[in-house]
């Protein structure tokens, strides 16, 4: 019977729908034993029919010597069967081609579009939903490295203010127009697409600056006309960073504004101010054996079980986290930026970018562990560049803008106070085993890339390193969500 089901199974592979079924001499090969299908339920229950009929039968008596009427019964039982299986399958086929017909239909149409549409709305709504509770601001607004440094900024430069039209890309509460309306703005337009605009404006209401500032709700990109008549503006301030810097690309959001309001020279070049005015992204290479042995190598060894394989995927997102800074062990020329940006003549093209990097351990360590991220940002009082510049700039460019009378720097680093960013630790995966030992001096080269994801507001880094004199290289990426 085995060889019977095989035969019809070969048969059936091979594009012979319909087996001879009426000779047994197509069958009596004895390749016919070998299963054509793996896991062949069918002949599962035919050792059971036959165990049956050799051990089932309760009268006592002797199992029948096959017969020519048995062998005529089984080759009807197994046709039974095998039609059962072909209406089966037939049921199968339909359905299959049902999903694919529905799939095919549903493919780039029209509608797609309006999907597409729909789907982005809605991710945008919630992005602005997140913006309406209190808890994220009273966060920001409490990281006092962040907001200082743009009160300092302004209050310092209160000349630069005096008497000019600002626009607070993102106003949220309402900070940061208020520092400039307090500064001396003439008239400040603060705009936000979330609900917690309704409170930005009773604060400023509350506060006696309502006459200075104008709110408006929506998203800045729907904004062609100014409010009360303006045709420009003087000076754009935003607190638009993400993790990572880039995160939420929210820039994008401000340079739409940048170009389409503010004062122009006869050039073309922009005469007004980007507050802040410049960003830097630092790279760093990090060793941290507490880190890992409590979330890496503490799932190799679990009351004595291997779980190992808890952490599959655990390490391709980047960490946020504000590392100890003694686990920061070496550093750039300089502790340089790897990127730097003039935010008076970047474009969102320049915000995805890939740069060489090159770094110096500054001690022996037994494993690199991660690489981390951090940023700083410049609010330089200067007028901006002239037409034509370059929106990424030297890193180098960083030590003289932040020494210029009047401006204001911070950082997210590990080696300053803790900010609500805190900064990105893109963590080796070296599948559960232990890095290289590597020495003070030792020269870590690679290239890092900053891609934003296709949803639009995600970020995923890149990174491929190699140290030329020792055992040491990789390449890995990590999103953040
Ligand atoms: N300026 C405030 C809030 C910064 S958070 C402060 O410094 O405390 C960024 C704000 O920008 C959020 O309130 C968010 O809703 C708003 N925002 C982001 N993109 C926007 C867009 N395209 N149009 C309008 N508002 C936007």
């Amino acid at each position: 019977m085995i060889k019977f089901v095989n035969y019809v199974r070969s048969q059936v592979k091979d594009g012979n729908a319909k087996p001879d079924f009426e000779s047994p001499a197509a069958w009596e090969d004895d390749k016919f034993m070998q299963p054509v299908l793996e896991d062949d339920a069918l002949l599962f229950s035919v050792d059971e029919l036959e165990s049956m009929a050799v051990n089932g039968n309760s009268s006592g008596k002797q199992p029948e010597e096959p017969s020519e009427s048995n062998a005529t019964d089984e080759v009807s039982k197994l046709k039974e069967q095998l039609s059962k299986l072909q209406s089966q399958f037939d049921v199968y086929r339909t359905q299959v081609s049902e999903t694919l017909e529905k799939r095919w239909s549903e493919a780039p149409s029209k509608d797609d579009g309006a999907a597409e549409e729909a789907k982005a709305k809605r991710y945008d709504q919630s992005y602005f939903d997140s913006y309406s509770f209190n808890d994220i601001h009273q966060v920001m607004l409490q990281d006092t490295v962040r907001t200082e440094a743009y009160r300092d900024f302004i209050y310092e430069n209160k000349n630069l203010f005096a008497g000019k039209v600002v626009m607070d890309v993102g106003c949220g509460t309402g900070i940061l127009s208020m520092f400039c309306a307090k500064a001396g703005a003439k008239q400040v337009f603060a705009m936000d697409n979330s609900a917690i605009i309704d409170k930005a404006r009773q604060i400023a209401i509350e506060n006696g600056l309502d006459k200075q500032i104008t709110f408006v709700r929506g998203k800045v990109e729907d904004l062609h006309e100014l409010p009360n008549g303006y045709k420009h503006v003087d000076i754009i301030v935003s607190e638009w960073m993400g993790y990572c810097l880039f995160f939420e690309n929210m820039l994008p959001s401000v340079f739409c504004m940048r170009d389409r309001f503010m004062k122009r020279r006869a050039d073309g070049s922009f005469d007004g101010l980007m507050v802040p005015s410049h960003v830097s992204v630092h790279l760093a290479p990090l060793a941290d054996p507490d880190w890992v042995s409590d979330n890496i190598t503490f799932w190799n060894d679990v009351y004595g079980f291997d779980m190992h394989c808890m952490l599959e995927g655990a390490l391709d997102d980047v960490v946020v986290q504000h590392p100890p800074a003694k686990t920061v062990v070496g550093s750039t020329a300089q502790k340089q930026p790897v990127a730097m940006w003039d935010l008076h003549q970047a474009s969102a093209e320049d915000l995805q970018f890939e740069v060489p990097f090159e770094v110096k351990l500054d001690q022996d360590v037994d494993s690199l562990d991660a690489w981390c991220t951090w940023f700083d940002t410049v609010f330089s009082p200067a007028p901006p560049v002239a037409a034509g510049a370059p929106g990424r700039i030297e890193p180098e460019e960083q030590d003289k803008l932040s020494a210029q009378k009047g401006a204001v720097t911070f950082s997210t680093s590990p080696m300053t106070k803790r900010t609500h960013w805190q900064c990105g630790t893109c963590i080796i995966d070296r599948k559960g085993k232990g890095g290289n030992k590597l020495a003070s001096g030792t020269a870590i080269g690679g290239v890092v890339k900053f891609l934003k994801d296709e949803e639009g507001r995600g970020l995923n880094i890149t990174a491929s390193w190699e140290a030329k004199e020792a055992q040491e290289q990789g390449k890995q990426s990590w999103a953040m969500k």
